[in-house]
């Protein structure tokens, strides 16, 4: 079974985000960049179902500018097998991912995706239901947990009401959540091996997908700072605040 993990680059999330002063976008110039925190989750699950011996092949496919290729090296140095760079300069949205994901997944004969549920910058999480809609393959979207067997893939969910347990019949989309696992440090050997796996490097073009985005953005601002709070002596206190002040209770 040949899998496919998506890995995108993003602001580092202990990074403090800054707009940029023309408030076109957020800053990320000399801002330490890291892979997408649920893609981390999603490629440790691959690599655990290669362990495993479910899958023979995990690829790990970035697209984005240059750099994305450190993204995939790390994707490589936690166990994935190779690594494709789709590389454009273009802001890219979920639908041209999805579509740059979908000539992927027929070009490779990939029979199991494996991506996050949302990428912590633009917090889209449309992507991976985007990609199986375009294929018409079923999706187990918030996974906390999989299990691969007989040509079907359980997948619990974390719902509102609790977990719900969804049975996929393969080929399918697995978008991943917190739960699901914790990802492994990458070891040194195996960041040094990681540098021997191959990366190819390919565009949107190869892919027969226009990348140019669909949305324009207007304005980017930071939000409203909030006011100091104050601390209460006692419970009294508080509840007469509640009462008299907010007149919440
Ligand atoms: P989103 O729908 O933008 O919140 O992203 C959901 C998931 O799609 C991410 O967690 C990634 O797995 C994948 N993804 C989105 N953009 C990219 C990208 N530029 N390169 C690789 N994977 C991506």
């Amino acid at each position: 079974m040949k899998l496919l993990v998506a890995v995108k680059r993003v602001v580092d999330f202990n990074v403090k985000v800054r707009v940029k002063a023309d408030q076109t976008a957020v800053e990320t110039n000399g801002v330490k960049m890291s892979m997408n925190p649920f893609d981390e989750i999603a490629v440790e699950e691959a690599v655990r179902l290669k362990e495993k011996g479910i899958a023979t092949e995990v690829i790990a496919v970035s697209m984005g500018v240059p750099q994305c290729q450190d993204t995939i090296r790390t994707a490589l140095a936690m166990g994935a097998d190779r690594g494709i760079l789709v590389e454009t300069d273009a802001q890219l949205e979920p639908l041209a991912v999805a579509k740059m994901l979908k000539a992927l997944v027929v070009k490779e004969g990939v029979d199991l995706v494996v991506m996050g549920k949302q990428a912590i910058d633009d917090d889209m999480n449309a992507t991976g239901q985007m990609l199986a809609a375009l294929l018409g393959w079923p999706q187990g979207t918030f996974a906390s947990k999989l299990e691969i067997a007989g040509g079907v893939a359980n997948v619990t969910r974390e719902v509102d009401g609790g977990l719900e347990t969804v049975a996929l019949t393969l080929p399918a989309v697995i978008t991943a959540d917190l739960r699901l696992n914790e990802p492994r440090y990458a070891s040194l050997p195996n960041i040094m091996k990681a540098r021997k796996k191959p990366i190819e490097t390919i565009k949107p073009a190869d892919l027969g997908v226009d990348p140019a985005p669909r949305l324009t953005t207007i304005k980017v601002a930071e939000p409203a700072s909030r006011k100091a709070g104050v601390k209460v002596a006692d419970v009294a206190a508080l509840v007469d605040k509640l009462r008299n002040e907010a007149k919440v209770i």
